[in-house]
């Protein structure tokens, strides 16, 4: 039986506007996420993915689940317990690449283990393994602005990892790199993410991203963002890149374009087909 790992209940927020208005970002979200998506008896997390038009709230969204922000009213639950704060059960990617320019690779990935109390000694099998999972061999001892976009990301990645959170929040964090990159990128996560076991929580406004990721695509409304679809995304896994060109693929795109349209104040939403 799946249990709910993430629960987000009538969750809203808004920030002051120009002129002492105030700006609703996102209006009573309610949504769950599984812990375990095991199709063939495997424990798996599950991968869902938030797709809205830009400025609907989903960075907001993704950063209370975080613990970076708070809702005004509302509540998120992980694993049961109201969310107050960041935690170790959670860990996030940026679009904008976030590892220390003053580290190496190697150091970068050791960073979170370190500062937790763990040696580089007993951390170095796991910073070599998860070097080798995202395709960093031999950059061990580069410094990441050597690095191209989407090896950063990758070393983010890997950071993230080398810290086993139960939960990854992403936020857009291919938005930044070319279509090809972002393509391997797409499929390297899925990699690792089979690997892990992780929960995804993953922030995107790209309908082909999101259909070939995701095992749920949650649908938000033009702000303030409400969830208005939760769509079950029928692929199995692991999943080949060569599903994007499937008839069953071209069905589901329109169907969330179809939802995305029906969405109050949607329209800007960009597709990559
Ligand atoms: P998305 O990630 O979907 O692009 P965001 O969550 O970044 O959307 O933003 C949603 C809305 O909330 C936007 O109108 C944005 O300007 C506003 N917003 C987000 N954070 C703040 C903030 N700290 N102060 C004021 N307005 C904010």
């Amino acid at each position: 039986m799946n249990k709910t790992k993430i629960s987000v209940r009538n969750l809203s927020r808004s920030f002051a506007g120009p002129n002492g208005s105030r700006i609703e970002a996102l209006h009573n979200v309610s949504f769950e996420v599984a812990d375990a998506f095991s199709p063939d008896g495997r424990n798996l997390g599950e991968f869902s993915v938030l797709l809205g038009p830009s400025g609907c709230g989903k960075s907001t969204l993704l950063r209370m689940i975080a613990g970076l922000d708070h809702p005004d009213t509302g509540e998120i639950l992980v694993d049961g317990k109201p969310v107050g704060g960041p935690g170790r059960d959670r860990g996030m990617v940026f679009q904008k690449y976030t590892s220390f320019p003053w580290l190496t690779v190697a150091d970068n990935i050791a960073y979170g283990p370190r500062i937790n109390g763990v040696s580089a000694a007993e951390s170095g099998p796991l910073v070599a393994h998860l070097i080798e999972a995202v395709g960093l061999d031999g950059f061990e001892k580069s410094y990441p602005d050597t690095l191209s976009g989407g090896m950063q990301q990758r070393v983010a990645i890997a950071r993230t990892l080398a810290n086993h959170p139960q939960v990854i929040l992403m936020d857009e964090p291919f938005g930044a790199l070319d279509a090809q990159t972002r393509g391997d990128m797409q499929q390297l996560l899925l990699r690792v993410w089979e690997e892990t076991a992780s929960t995804i929580l993953f922030v995107t406004h790209d309908v082909d991203e999101a259909i070939f990721l995701a095992d749920r695509i949650f649908i938000l409304s033009a702000r303030p963002g409400t969830i208005v679809e939760d769509i079950p995304v029928p692929f199995g896994r692991p999943r080949a890149p060569d599903i994007r060109q499937a008839e069953q693929f071209h069905e589901m795109q329109h169907h969330v374009l179809a939802c995305l349209r029906r969405a109050p104040g949607t329209g800007q939403v960009r597709v990559s087909i």
